[in-house]
């Protein structure tokens, strides 16, 4: 049974465990999700991520892959998105379930309880990107491993963070904070400089393109081997980072 709403929804409640075996009652609580707002242009609904928001037959999603040297076979991670309030000025993308998969079962148990979680927690709304540092912050006691390009990665956990941040920065949840265009100009005039000692000591010419010079040791605050002695100071070339003495 569907009721329409002929008026604007100005509120909402939590039904009550009593209400919930009312079936003609569940369907009325389904704009709970929504809120009411006045704008200049007038007034709008805008539905926010809810648990109640219900879950249309396809979701648009991205899938990001894992390689890691402690598997075998890769981990293929798909985080499917709510596309909420289409076609008005409030239109945004939210996370609403995450999938792993992977032909390595040895992870199989902790992998699927995880996504449960997240899922869960994606579909609970509001700020989820505590998630990201949440298990970015994980360390495998066995020791982590280093990815292409000289980026420590603490644990196949911290991973999953990882690519959760990837995808809620391509949905604008969060906001990159790279190094601002004055940051990246010092950067790159500091990774000019020491390329252009090497080759006035050693002869070999750098590839500027090429990930970080060889030699570089690990940045303590982006953990990225890109740290460079120059003039008597340790400096990243990836985060900017700086200690002299
Ligand atoms: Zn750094």
């Amino acid at each position: 049974m569907s009721i329409k709403i002929e008026k604007k929804i100005v509120g909402y409640d939590v039904i009550k465990p009593t209400q919930s075996e009312d079936n003609s009652k569940a369907d009325s609580v389904v704009p709970a999700v929504t809120e009411s707002l006045n704008t200049d242009e007038g007034s709008a609904t805008i539905v926010q991520m809810h648990e109640k928001v219900v879950r249309p037959e396809m979701l648009v999603g991205s899938t990001y892959k894992i390689k890691t040297p402690i598997s075998e076979h890769a981990f293929y991670i798909t985080i499917n998105d709510m596309l909420l309030n289409p076609g008005t000025p409030y239109e945004k993308r939210r996370p609403f379930e995450i999938f792993i998969n992977s032909k390595n079962m040895d992870h199989y148990q902790w992998i699927s309880g995880l996504t449960l979680i997240i899922s869960a927690v994606f579909r609970k709304g509001g700020d989820v990107t505590f998630l990201v540092d949440e298990l970015k912050s994980v360390f495998d006691p066995k020791g982590g491993y280093f990815k292409r390009g000289g980026r420590f990665m603490p644990s196949l956990v911290a991973e999953i963070g990882e690519a959760i941040e990837s995808h809620l920065k391509m949905i604008g949840m969060i906001i990159d904070n790279n190094l601002d265009e004055h940051q990246q100009a010092l950067v790159d005039q500091k990774r000019r400089e020491y390329n252009e000692k090497q080759a006035a000591t050693n002869g070999n010419v750098p590839n500027e393109d090429s990930s970080f010079p060889a030699g570089s040791s690990l940045c303590r605050k982006c953990n990225v081997i890109a740290s460079i002695m120059m003039d008597g100071c340790m400096t990243c070339l990836n985060c900017g980072d700086s200690k002299c003495g």
